[in-house]
């Protein structure tokens, strides 16, 4: 299935993330399975899409037409996809995946994954969605989304539209398992 991983572009992390990144990736081809993604060739997106390439993965690049130049952007693509805006990105990205995962990242990451979930919140969509963790990058969004329920503003069935793990082969078992049963 087609899976969109949104994840940190930049590469002044720990390099354990990045190890994260590469392990995903090359799991995600293993099994089988598209990386749509953002199209950096830095940081976690850069770590993903080359352990997906190292694992002879396909990959689909959606990249605005600002993102530009041989460092910054990832090259070997099995298609590319460009456009003019990030919303025209968002919206390319989310019609072609089955599933989405988060890798820990910035305020780019924040923004993609909160936009399919509050999709999915809306019922919008019906794809699973999956925070993969390390070193507890994650925690602090967890608690604030249980705390949201908590507090009132979000129905407590907000929990169930996504699930965040530490182990990549169960993210990927998870996405896929759900994915099946739309
Ligand atoms: P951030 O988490 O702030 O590093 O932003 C990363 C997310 O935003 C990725 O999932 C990308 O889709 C997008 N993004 C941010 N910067 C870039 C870039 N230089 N090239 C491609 N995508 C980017």
């Amino acid at each position: 299935m087609n899976i969109c991983v949104f994840g940190a572009a930049r590469e002044e992390i720990d390099p354990g993330f990045i190890a994260l990144g590469e392990t995903f990736g090359r799991a995600m081809a293993r099994e089988g399975h598209t990386l749509i993604f953002g199209g950096g060739a830095r940081g976690l997106m850069g770590a993903v899409a080359r352990g997906c390439a190292s694992a002879g993965g396909r990959i689909v690049s959606v990249v605005p037409w600002f993102f530009d130049g041989p460092e910054v952007l990832w090259e070997k693509n099995t298609e590319q996809i460009r456009m003019e805006t990030l919303s025209e990105r968002k919206t390319v990205m989310e019609q072609r995946a089955d599933a989405f995962a988060a890798l820990p990242g910035g305020v780019g990451t924040f923004d993609e994954i909160f936009e399919v979930l509050t999709m999915r919140n809306l019922g919008r969509h019906d794809k699973p969605i999956a925070f993969l963790d390390w070193d507890g990058y994650w925690q602090p969004a967890m608690e604030m989304l249980e705390k949201c329920v908590e507090r009132g503003f979000a129905a407590p069935s907000l929990l169930e539209l996504y699930r965040c793990f530490t182990d990549p082969e169960a993210c990927l078992a998870y996405l896929t398992e759900e994915a099946g049963k739309r």
